[in-house]
């Protein structure tokens, strides 16, 4: 089984290469007819989340993906990934899946100034190299989500159940830690990465 990439738009390539030297098997997700291949993980990158939920709509991915989410699929997002999953955005009646209950802002630093490093804990992996780009931040959660960081002021890593939420973009920083733990929920999962 293999760990499936959207690749609509947005950072996609890197998440690739990353779960690759890993060990991890990986194919992309660009229409439909690519659902049919088997996947035990699923990447939702980071990207423009506005272009993203119309391509999935459009291009018919939209319902098969939101349904193995809420089956269980394991599912690493990375910013406007993460705007994809949330449950509410602020300041916006959008919602895409749905299916990690948080609120999320938009370009919480602005859109143009937006995009910064930083180096900060993460639960259950120590203190790594953490890059935004016009990232969101998650402003408030749910029962039962687990905060796993936090950045200028706002919440930047969360896991519920079978989601990996992250507003930073681990794929671009050189330490593999994050992919691990990925790969580690699919191996727990059941599914062999
Ligand atoms: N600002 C983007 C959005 O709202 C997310 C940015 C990113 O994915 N790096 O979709």
């Amino acid at each position: 089984m293999a760990i499936a990439v959207l690749a609509l738009q947005g950072a996609f390539i890197e998440h690739e290469k990353r779960l690759e030297s890993l060990g991890a098997e990986v194919f992309e997700i660009r229409e439909a007819a690519d659902l049919a291949r088997p996947f035990s993980g699923l990447v939702l990158p980071g990207g423009e989340s506005t272009v993203q939920g119309k391509l999935l709509l459009e291009l018919g991915l939209f319902d098969a993906l939101k349904a193995r989410i809420e089956g269980g699929l394991p599912v690493l997002a990375t910013c406007a990934g993460t705007i994809l999953l949330a449950s509410r955005l602020e300041d916006d009646p959008t919602k895409w899946f749905g299916t990690l209950p948080v609120t999320v802002h938009r370009n919480a630093f602005g859109r143009q100034l937006g995009s910064f490093r930083a180096e900060e804990e993460m639960k259950g992996i120590g203190r790594i190299p953490m890059t935004f780009i016009r990232a969101p931040l998650i402003t408030e959660t749910a029962p039962g989500v687990d905060i796993l960081a936090r950045s200028k002021g706002g919440i930047c890593a969360v896991r519920f159940g079978n989601q990996l939420a992250l507003t930073f973009h681990p794929e671009l920083d050189p330490d593999p830690a994050v992919h691990r733990l990925f790969l580690e929920m699919v191996r727990e999962s059941g599914g062999k990465p």
